[in-house]
């Protein structure tokens, strides 16, 4: 199957070069391939399926909307209202008066269009500011605002007045600072684009990163960065987007990673998980007073499939019914716990880090000389993937284990995760 699909779709195959396998069907965190085998799944779809594959009592949602209505274009109906209504539900109780909610398209690149035109239509600026190691998918807009080159190999150009700033990548920090001192320090290049005026750089509509950093590597900024960078843009006047296309939806332990501390975004880009268990929807949750677009300014056939909002409203609905945030909070502690530990045996792993069940596993030469080890990084993913063990990986060097599990695993499957871990780490001194 594997080698069909490669001839018949060429080599835009992309996920399949590294997981050669091809799928049966899935359930909870677990894969079946077409051969009969079974894997743990801590790659979720590239982080999609959060509350698990086919999860039951989310399709009810879906099976019942199916039969009544599935295309509305962006006609009113109460799914999509109550969806909405549950996205607003799930802000910061301060927050829920300010935001409104446009659902855009069914990708996280149509959330991305969508949230820089409202910027530069809002600001009437059309530079943007974006992060290295961001990844925003694959549409002009997304592409350029994406750091990694190569995803553009033969386009000579792009969206333009995109400028790229470091991202805080503490392990990797390319300021050199104090390590226990440096939130603010880091936002010093941003500082310079923005106050003195010689940067070349014109003053940004605005400021677009991850709040948790995915493809990037599963990075977290440390505590105080994005405050001071949302003070910083606000002082002037510029606006922050904080895309949440894979942070959010509970990924990180909490409805948007954002909410972990106090910076407070202009706009909100969502989708991934919003629809429960693979059902394609996505958003820009925007604040009430930036609204500026114009009657139909933007548009598109697949705006809010009912379907995917039916299947959102039984995603929010599972979460609460089941207090998901607090399991995905105690199944990231359990992780954290066992991967420290095969840090602490392993030269190999340099850095274990992230947000709730988004982490990050850094694999480098030596501690010493924290030189990315991309080699032993492959080579640990095929004896976890022959082991049973799926995981995308990633990072701005392509040396990280990107962990983004289902988050209804168990105590027993995080188990099964690390044993695999660790027989594939002994494997590899060997
Ligand atoms: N933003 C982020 C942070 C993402 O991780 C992704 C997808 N990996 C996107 C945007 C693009 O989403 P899509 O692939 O659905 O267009």
């Amino acid at each position: 199957l594997l080698d069909l699909q490669t001839k018949l779709e060429g080599s835009i195959v992309s996920y399949p070069r590294n997981i050669p396998i091809a799928i049966k069907r899935a359930k909870g965190a677990i894969i079946e391939d077409v051969d009969g085998n079974y894997y743990l799944d801590f790659f979720a779809g590239a982080g999609v399926v959060n509350l698990g594959h086919c999860n039951e009592e989310v399709l009810a949602y879906a099976e019942k909307q199916q039969k009544e209505l599935i295309h509305a274009l962006d006609f009113p109906t109460e799914n999509k209202l109550n969806a909405i209504q549950k996205i607003l539900a799930h802000l910061p109780v301060t927050l829920r008066d300010e935001y409104k909610v446009s659902f855009v398209g069914p990708t996280g690149s149509d959330a991305i269009e969508a949230a820089i035109k409202l910027a530069k239509i809002k600001t009437r600026r059309d530079t943007v500011i974006a992060f290295s190691g961001g990844y925003h998918g694959m549409s002009a807009t997304a592409l350029a605002l994406t750091s990694d080159t190569g995803f553009r190999q033969g386009i000579s150009s792009l969206v333009p007045n995109i400028h790229f700033v470091p991202y805080p990548y503490c392990y990797r920090c390319v300021f050199k600072k104090n390590p226990d001192n440096c939130a603010l320090d880091c936002l010093g290049y941003l500082k310079m684009v923005l106050e003195d005026g010689h940067s070349g750089i014109p003053k940004p509509a605005a400021i677009i990163l991850e709040p948790v950093q995915g493809e990037g590597g599963n990075i977290k900024p440390k505590a105080g960065y994005l405050e001071a960078l949302v003070e910083l843009a606000h002082k002037h006047d510029v606006l922050v987007i904080f895309d949440e296309v894979q942070s959010g939806f509970f990924r990180s332990g909490e409805f948007l990673s954002f909410m972990h501390g106090k910076a407070i975004p202009d706009i909100i880009t969502v989708s991934k998980g919003l629809g429960g268990v693979g059902f394609p929807v996505a958003g820009i949750i925007y604040k009430r007073d930036i609204e500026a677009w114009g009657p139909a300014a933007h548009i598109g056939t697949f705006r809010g499939n009912q379907v995917s909002l039916a299947a959102a409203n039984g995603a929010f609905d599972f979460v609460d019914k089941y207090d998901l945030n607090e399991h995905t909070q105690a199944m990231s502690k359990l992780l954290f716990a066992g991967l420290d530990k095969l840090k602490a045996v392993s030269p190999l792993i340099g850095e274990v880090r992230g947000e709730g069940l988004m982490i990050g596993i850094e694999f480098v030469k030596s501690r010493e000389s924290r030189e990315p080890d991309a080699r032993s990084v492959k080579e640990f993913r095929k004896n976890c993937l022959h082991r049973g063990l799926i995981f995308e990986v990633g990072g701005h060097f392509n040396n990280v284990v990107r962990l983004v599990p289902p988050l209804i695993i168990t105590p027993a499957i995080i188990a099964a995760a690390l044993e695999i871990m660790e027989d594939s780490l002994a494997a590899m001194k060997n």
